[in-house]
């Protein structure tokens, strides 16, 4: 047995798990895996338990999430054994109740205090992992356990000169543990982020003068610290049980009712009252939403941002001042907001002064203080409140070596790369708590926190249970998690801050996204189905022997998930088994409710003639001077639905990104009009456009024909009838996910025929109502079986959960085969239905750019040249 300090402090030579840590994660991970039976060891740096709530003692630190919620709900009679006493408890108050829970459970003997571990090795013939300490000693374990906080590594100042100054210096997140007077002092503080927003009023009440050095301004909320909320402390007493999980199963960790108003609809005053109204809670999750787009949305998000501004300008008295306090550098929300107590006040003090960093920088620390560019400042203090090395810092910051001799830090070099935040291939029976892609600092901490000591205690009972001792995340399961939380990431305005969660404070750090911002009980539920599924994405071994259910968890786009949750909440009859009319007035309320798109220049109503009677059609203007390429355009509806104007927000769309003239036409529909009565319209249409190019604003020569859905088909057909016709000419084709055979027994009508809108039975339904049996294998209604060779260049755009992915494939092969040029443009994550909800489903944009920078290039790229 290696020895380290006292007998009881001795480090055993084997224990089943070793747990980095002794905060909130490490003291419940103890708990839940002694009451298993496994036996463990923690250790941590600090010489006693609270982690975050050990290390931050400065003046006014406190939690920024009401007590009633930042507490752990795993023990009901822990819960009504402690009383807090403010909605906001301060740091020793915190630390206080970790204290409390360590005796309770008496978690002490298993924790070895002012012990680092520096060192971890995997062996993958013992199949455990090395561990060493700072005091040198050594030890083994099966299973190893990072619960070292994600905020636990400050960031020390990178500034020149740092080493240099005499006096004292302090930092925020290793503060003493004796009281600091600053009585009578000169002192800087340097950083506004959360930790330096609370100390600097209380500082300010101390010193004889107060500087502040400030890089970014941030937006802080007045915390309205008091009681504990009385609304929350009367539902948990009605039912404490009901409460708690209400907060695992909601976003953020706490139970609050999302709203439904959005920013960018709402009427100002409404706007006005609701900010109003979150403004008094003082609370985060009210002030982050007021509107359920501010996140999303940047004309949604300045509503609110601005509103913070006028606030901060109210409150301080100096114009200069407060202007400089106002962030405009970034979204509201997307750097983790503050929750102050006359922080922006404090600075109509006399004593106090802003400095501005962005317009004088900090060239260097002095012996004496702080030179700016602009001046020499003396000081007796420096606080730095820099911040940390979020996340990722705690981890890399250990030698860890896995399985392939590569450390975390080589793996994690251009940013981390996780399952589920929990594991890392290549790091076998290696687990994280709150690790970087789970929700962690994006939630309330603690029901983070118990949800993955929970998943890991469950995980381990599991694996004990079934004769297995090695589990590992595979590399396709992975790579699908770190794209997911991409995915998610890009569809709101997290991304456009300079954030410490995009790793940005760090110099050198690689710019990732680093939590999962999906919220905690989409998460919990990815967690639950992987757990359900025998372990979906990981791989398995053990005494019983290998085995692995490779795969990965969420695939679809996170936006069009939502949209496919809130219609499966409507609980809709499936639309091939309504009357045809009662369909058609479901596709229009439908459209009626998505966001109208982009403003084009002008749109006007007129019509066309068709062979049997006027064609309605709605042309889209771009605002630029003409003339323009023209894009005749077939709207989608399986040949029965839809009009010239029910695929409004797309053909906007296109408009503004072509910078064509589209032309979306009507055409005879289906069951009155069957087969071939809307091809012979759409050809019509594509002939008229063409002879009338001029006096529609058009380029002639310069006309293309594109489509969705069953409105793709009719413009593949066109283009075939154009083509042997001999005219008019065509000069491309956007084929979006069209409809191309009538063969529906291809593989995607099994894998994605339910389920995703547009269902396998309704595409039946579509081709029943539109074509006889005989009819459909005609070039006419099923384009891939015509002649190809000759066609108009072709952008064909795929989903991949689409039932029609494979025929649009096999259109786009074909016509390559044919010698067509053809761009292809495949939308991953999306559904049939979901590439023309513009503004609706966000991450929708970047496929119809590419569409269109697709479109420009086969069409206009040979005339322009
Ligand atoms: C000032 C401040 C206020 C916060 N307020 C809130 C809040 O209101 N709500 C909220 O949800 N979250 C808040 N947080 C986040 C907070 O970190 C978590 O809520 C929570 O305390 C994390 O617990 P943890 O046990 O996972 O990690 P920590 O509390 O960070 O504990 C990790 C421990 O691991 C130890 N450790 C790390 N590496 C090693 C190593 N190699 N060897 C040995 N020991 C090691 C550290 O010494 C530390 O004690 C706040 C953070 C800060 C800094």
């Amino acid at each position: 047995m290696a020895r380290s300090g006292s007998e009881s402090q001795s480090v055993p030579a084997e224990v089943d798990v070793a747990v980095v840590g002794a905060g909130f994660s490490g003291l419940y991970l103890i708990y839940r895996l002694r009451e298993l039976g496994f036996s463990v060891v923690a250790f941590d740096e600090a010489d006693d338990v609270g982690g975050t709530w050990y290390w931050n003692r400065y003046p006014g630190a406190r939690c920024d999430i009401p007590t009633t919620d930042y507490a752990y709900s795993f023990d009901p009679q822990l819960e009504q054994d402690w009383t807090w006493s403010e909605k906001y408890a301060t740091q020793p108050e915190i630390l206080a109740y970790l204290s409390h829970v360590a005796d309770r459970y008496d978690l002490r003997p298993d924790i070895r205090f002012g012990t680092r571990i520096t060192a971890a090795v995997w062996d993958e013939v013992g199949r455990k992992w090395q561990l060493r300490t700072s005091h040198d000693d050594e030890m083994r374990c099966r299973y190893y356990v990072m619960a070292s906080g994600c905020l636990s590594h400050p960031k020390t100042p990178d500034i020149e000169g740092a080493g240099r100054y005499r006096g004292e210096v302090y930092l925020t997140g290793m503060w003493p543990h004796d009281r600091v007077d600053f009585s009578g002092k000169k002192v800087a503080v340097v950083g506004t982020g959360s930790s330096g927003i609370q100390c600097i009023p209380l500082i300010a009440r101390e010193a004889a003068e107060l500087t502040v050095f400030q890089r970014t301004p941030n937006f802080s909320v007045p915390a309205r610290n008091g009681a504990p909320p009385p609304d929350r402390l009367a539902q948990l007493a009605e039912d404490r049980g009901g409460y708690r999980e209400a907060a695992r199963w909601s976003r953020g960790g706490i139970p609050v009712e999302p709203t439904d108003v959005s920013g960018v609809t709402a009427p100002a005053d409404v706007r006005r009252q609701r900010f109003e109204d979150a403004w008094q809670v003082g609370e985060l999750y009210a002030i982050l939403g007021v509107f359920n787009d501010q996140g999303l949305n940047p004309v949604s998000n300045e509503f609110v941002a601005e509103m913070i501004r006028e606030k901060i300008r109210a409150n301080v008295s100096d114009p200069e001042t407060a202007d400089a306090l106002c962030p405009k550098d970034h979204p509201f929300g997307t750097k983790r907001p503050c929750l102050d107590s006359g922080y922006f006040e404090t600075f109509n003090l006399p004593h106090v002064r802003l400095v501005d960093l962005r317009r004088t920088p900090i060239v260097a620390i002095t012996e004496t203080g702080i030179d700016t560019a602009a001046e020499s400042m003396a000081f007796d203090a420096i606080v730095f409140a820099t911040g940390f090395d979020a996340m990722t810092g705690p981890l890399v910051s250990v030698d860890i070596t896995g399985a392939n001799g590569l450390t975390l830090k080589e793996k994690w070099a251009d940013g981390p790369a996780t399952y589920l935040g929990l594991m890392t291939t290549g790091f076998p029976n290696l687990f994280m708590i709150t690790g970087p892609q789970s929700p962690s600092v994006l939630s309330n901490m603690v029901v983070s926190i118990e949800q993955h000591v929970d998943w890991v205690a469950d995980c381990l009972r599991r694996l004990r249970a079934e004769d297995l001792d090695r589990i590992e995340p595979t590399p396709l399961a992975e790579a699908g998690w770190v794209q997911h939380n991409q995915d998610c990431a890009d569809i709101t305005l997290y991304p456009r801050a300079n954030s410490w969660y995009m790793g940005a404070n760090v110099p050198g750090k690689p710019r990732v996204f680093l939590p999962y911002i999906g919220g905690v009980d989409g998460y919990r539920r990815a967690c639950q189905e992987v757990a359900e599924n025998g372990l979906i994405g990981f791989r398995l071994d053990g005494p019983a022997g290998a085995r692995c259910n490779d795969g990965v968890v969420r695939r679809i786009q996170p936006d069009v998930a939502i949209v496919l949750d809130m219609m499966a909440s409507l609980g809709l009859p499936p639309m091939e088994t309504m009357n045809v009319a009662d369909a058609r007035a479901l596709a229009e309320a439908t459209a009626a409710s998505m966001p109208p798109g982009p403003a084009v220049g002008e749109i006007t109503d007129a019509v066309l003639p068709g062979p049997a009677g006027d064609l309605s059609y709605r042309l889209y203007r771009p605002p630029s001077t003409g003339p323009h390429p023209l894009i005749a355009y077939f709207h989608g509806g399986g040949w029965v639905l839809g009009s010239h104007q029910s695929d409004g927000a797309f053909c906007r769309d296109l408009c503004v990104r072509t910078g064509a003239v589209v032309v979306s036409v009507n055409y005879r529909h289906a069951p009155e009009d069957r087969f071939p009565a809307a091809v012979d319209d759409a050809f019509a249409a594509v002939r008229w456009i063409a002879a009338n190019a001029a006096s529609l604003g058009g380029i002639p020569g310069q006309l293309a024909v594109a489509g969705w859905s069953a409105g793709g088909n009719l413009a593949a057909v066109t283009c075939q009838l154009a083509r042997d016709a001999g005219g008019p000419a065509i000069s491309g084709q956007l084929l979006l996910t069209a409809v191309t055979d009538s063969d529906l027994r291809r593989s995607s009508y099994a894998e994605n025929g339910e389920g995703f809108v547009l269902t396998a039975d309704l595409m039946r339904w579509f081709w029943e109502h539109y074509a006889d049996e005989a009819d459909r294998a005609h070039p006419t209604a099923s384009p891939l079986r015509g002649t190809l060779a000759g066609l108009p260049p072709a952008v064909v755009v795929t989903a991949e959960f689409d039932p029609l992915r494979d025929e649009g494939d096999a259109y786009a092969e074909a016509l390559a085969a044919a010698g067509v040029p053809v761009r292809q443009v495949r939308a991953r994550g999306h559904i049939h239905t979901s590439l023309t909800m513009v503004d609706a489903v966000i991450s929708g944009a970047p496929v119809r750019a590419q569409m269109a920078e697709a479109l420009n290039s086969v069409w206009l790229a040979p005339v322009r040249a």
